[in-house]
């Protein structure tokens, strides 16, 4: 049994004699854990063995009647939890919707639609929907109390069904149900149907309201409910007509809850015809799939792999196969889902965390009854697919597919693989910058390749050139962050008629204030990280925990006057843009900005749509975006982006700014993009204006082989955090010994990382350098399980918080 709670290990409880022909791998059921909570908990194993353990509790009640996960699933989830030293119920936390979790403290809330409508209710149902009309919420434990019984999930599974219920959680953050108009009759039309006559009578001085209520009858036929907007159509009518005849008790306007699933409406389009490079990779990709499972589709942006994915698509569909869409980013679904729903209509589904919680268990079951394509970010891997034989995983190489916390810490794209090896289906990996494991393992033969060098239409990669920065600044031509050139070049763009991305990768609008006599600058009360200054909300923010605090006026350590804001965000380039460029329209796409629910798509529409000229943002506009006007593309600091004192510091650089370049010049002619740099001989600014991916590759991997870092070897961090220094210290000492015990010199640290408090937590990091060993990583790995167990007992420092961190990116 699993049980979606961090413990190490499925739990076996016995089946009481009369549930025995009821329980199957599968399903939920509810047990008793600890001394008096009930939770809802996965069957993995039934067997007929007793496990030596003391005591074993009973199965109270089964939830439900057919299994709601497969066999393959609880196998992926076993991985995950082996492969990222993880439990298997956090995995089982991150992969079961919220709708399927639930405990005794789950708080339940009446939907906000509910129409008092009792009557389909069982007694029992009647009897908890009653109570909350009443009390507003109750927990699942107080719903016990009501029953006066103490098998409940079943009922309250049902009612959640039923979409009678919520869970309180999902109400209050986020659960916006999707709403239409619809139309009925009153009730006395519909219990005395005969006295329509009379309606018609009462209407009979208005054509149009007859026909409005003509053609709700007709519509009324063969659909269960009746929207505005049908009779609208269908008599030429508008609202005001329909007002009126409510007016006359003859109809009754109300709102009805609809899915946000299966409502694609617009027609499905014709897919464009593939061009001669589209065709060949196509050819290549199927030659290569004969002998592998994996091909790494290596397309410069704008090459149009997205068009060669849809081709594979259609095809599996067409075979009744089921396909696994991933993105690295919810934010990436947007422009992406309209292309492909444009070519599948309903037949692909998304699924994410910005869904409400049905709308997750629809996608779910709609998975497992078959759907043929999911779209997602890493999390769309959980679901129960039946006949899963195709992943594509696009843009490969973005970090994002890592979760860093909480645990599972596992990597989409690594586990997804994974998980096609156990339904026996292919992968694609689509890129422009391949990972660097990712291009190692393709040209080891692990992988295929398959290349498309060249943009979709013949047009050049776009032309990319430094723009100095130093020599500028000795020139005094500078005029704050911007090089004239780059000032020069916007003002032409525009003038054109043409738009313009500027990248600058860090949000607010100075990442500190520092005084200038002694050096002082202020920190977050809880993190050890200056504050960022917000000039929107004129304020200083941490971007660790969310902490603010009004500016000071005076150094409160010498206390001199002159504080400065010192570096900048994307929300001083936005600003000073303004005085630069005043006559332009300047949008920000940051994660200030696009915090609200639909700003994010609004944005990109905005842009799309020309009603924005420069879009200045974070990494947010680096990614995957296809704006066909875009000519410009600014990097504002370079040296930024090369600076993360990190292995994969080069690496990182490399893809960003030819992600970043690649947005433009994609449709109608060549792009430009300026890059400003301080450093102008970086190595990697060379390979990046080069389009050369291969220069990269070589030179880079060398390095990694002569320091021994990923692909020549796995890393795993493990971070420890305490409330008190001195305990995290001494704890991290004696956790060191445990593991350079059995690890001896593959293991460093602790050392303090580059942020070393956070949210009051002090950190520190041990970093543990294996050889490319099969063994060795399995042995190391249960090092570190037997290591944390053993801390976890050890008196003073059982409080220690230890993550572990497998392949961290
Ligand atoms: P990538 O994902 O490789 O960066 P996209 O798939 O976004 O490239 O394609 C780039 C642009 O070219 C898109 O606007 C796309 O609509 C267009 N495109 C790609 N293939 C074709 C085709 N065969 N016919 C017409 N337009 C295409
Ligand atoms: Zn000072
Ligand atoms: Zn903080």
């Amino acid at each position: 049994m699993l049980l979606p709670i961090a413990i190490p290990h499925a739990l076996t409880y016995y089946v009481p004699e009369e549930l025995v022909k009821e329980v199957r791998f599968g399903q939920r059921v509810e047990v008793p854990f600890g001394r008096n909570k009930l939770y809802s908990a996965v069957v993995v194993a039934v067997t007929n063995e007793k496990p030596d353990a003391v005591k074993i509790r009973p199965i109270i009640s089964v939830i439900d009647t057919d299994p709601i996960i497969t066999e393959k699933q609880a196998k992926l989830w076993e991985w995950i939890a082996d492969y990222y030293v993880c439990t298997q119920g956090e995995v089982l936390q991150a992969a079961l919707p919220a709708n399927l979790k639930l405990t005794s403290e789950t708080v339940l809330v009446l939907s906000p639609l509910f129409d008092e409508d009792f009557n389909d209710l069982t007694d029992k149902e009647f009897m908890i929907t009653e109570a909350l009309t009443i009390q507003n919420e109750i927990s699942i434990d107080n719903i016990r109390k009501i029953l006066d019984q103490k098998t409940v999930y079943p009922i309250v599974n049902g009612l959640i069904e039923k979409r009678i219920v919520y869970l309180k959680s999902e109400i209050k953050e986020k659960y916006k149900p999707k709403k239409i108009g619809c139309v009925r009759l009153a009730e006395t039309y519909v219990k005395y149907p005969e006295r329509l006559n009379e309606a018609f009578d009462l209407l009979s001085r208005s054509n149009r309201q007859i026909e409005a209520l003509m053609a709700y009858i007709v519509l009324a036929k063969d659909q269960p409910y009746v929207q505005k907007t049908d009779v609208y159509k269908k008599a030429s009518v508008d609202s005001t007509v329909l007002k009126a005849i409510e007016k006359k008790g003859i109809f009754e306007l109300y709102e009805r809850e609809i899915s946000r699933l299966g409502t694609y409406e617009d027609d499905v389009q014709d897919m464009f015809t593939l061009d001669e490079q589209q065709t060949r990779a196509l050819t290549e990709l199927t030659e290569l799939y004969k002998e592998k499972n994996t091909v790494l589709l290596h397309g410069v942006t704008g090459s149009g792999k997205t068009r060669v994915y849809i081709e594979l698509i259609q095809a599996a569909i067409e075979r009744g196969e089921q396909v696994l869409y991933l993105l690295p980013e919810v934010a990436l679904t947007a422009q992406i889902i309209s292309r492909l729903q444009k070519v599948f209509g309903d037949k692909i589904a998304t699924y994410h965390h910005k869904l409400n919680d049905h709308e997750r268990v629809e996608v779910w079951n709609a998975v497992r009854a078959g759907q043929e394509v999911v779209l997602g970010p890493r999390s769309a891997m959980f679901l129960p697919y039946q006949n899963l034989k195709w992943v594509i995983i696009d843009e490969e190489h973005d970090s994002s597919y890592k979760q860093n916390d909480p645990a599972p810490r596992y990597h989409g794209r690594d586990a997804a693989i994974y998980m096609a090896h156990l339904y026996g289906a292919k992968t694609l990996l689509g890129t422009a910058t391949p990972a660097l494991e990712t291009y190692y393992n393709a040209k080891k033969g692990k992988y295929g390749l398959v290349r498309m060098p060249y943009r979709y239409g013949d047009i050049a990669m776009p032309e990319i050139s430094i723009a100095d920065v130093k020599r500028e600044k000795e020139q005094r031509k500078l005029q704050s962050h911007f090089t004239t050139q780059l000032i020069d070049t916007m003002t032409e763009t525009l003038a054109r008629g043409e738009q313009i991305i500027l990248f600058q990768n860090r949000r607010g609008y100075a990442p500190a204030l520092r005084c200038q006599s002694c050096g002082w600058s202020q920190e977050c009360n809880h993190c050890d990280v200056t504050l960022t200054y917000h000039k929107f909300k004129h304020n200083l923010q941490c971007h660790y925990c969310g902490f603010q605090a009004p500016l000071t006026k005076a150094c409160p350590n010498c206390g001199d006057l002159d504080l400065r804001l010192q570096g900048f965000g994307t929300e001083k380039i936005e600003d000073e843009l303004k005085i630069y460029l005043p006559d332009a329209k300047i949008a920000r796409m940051d994660y200030d900005t696009v915090r609200s629910k639909n700003a994010h798509s609004k944005l990109i529409k905005d842009f799309e749509e020309k009603r924005i000229d420069i879009l200045v943002g974070t990494q947010m506009v680096t990614k995957g975006l296809d704006f066909e006007n875009v000519s410009l593309v600014g990097i504002i600091s370079a040296d930024q982006l090369l600076q993360f004192p990190d292995f994969r510091a080069s690496e990182r650089g490399f893809q960003l700014m030819t992600q970043v370049a690649g947005r433009a010049g994609r449709k109608k002619k060549q792009g430009t993009v300026l890059i400003q740099a301080l450093n102008a001989s970086h190595p990697v600014l060379r390979e990046v204006i080069d389009n050369d991916y291969r220069e990269f590759y070589n030179r880079e991997i060398m390095e990694r082989n002569s320091f021994k870092f990923p692909p020549f070897a796995r890393l795993i961090k493990i971070t420890l955090k305490h409330k008190k220094a001195d305990v995290l210290n001494h704890g991290a000492k004696i956790f060191g010994e445990y593991l350079k015990n059995a690890l001896g010199k593959r293991v460093q640290g602790p050392a303090v990382p580059h942020v070393g408090r956070i949210r009051n937590y002090y950190i520190l990091d041990f970093q543990i350098k294996l050889e490319m060993n099969l063994n060795t990583v399995a042995a190391a790995k249960r090092v570190i399980r037997e290591s944390i167990v053993k801390l976890s007992k050890e008196a003073g420092y059982t409080t220690v918080r230890v993550n572990v961190d497998v392949d961290p990116v």
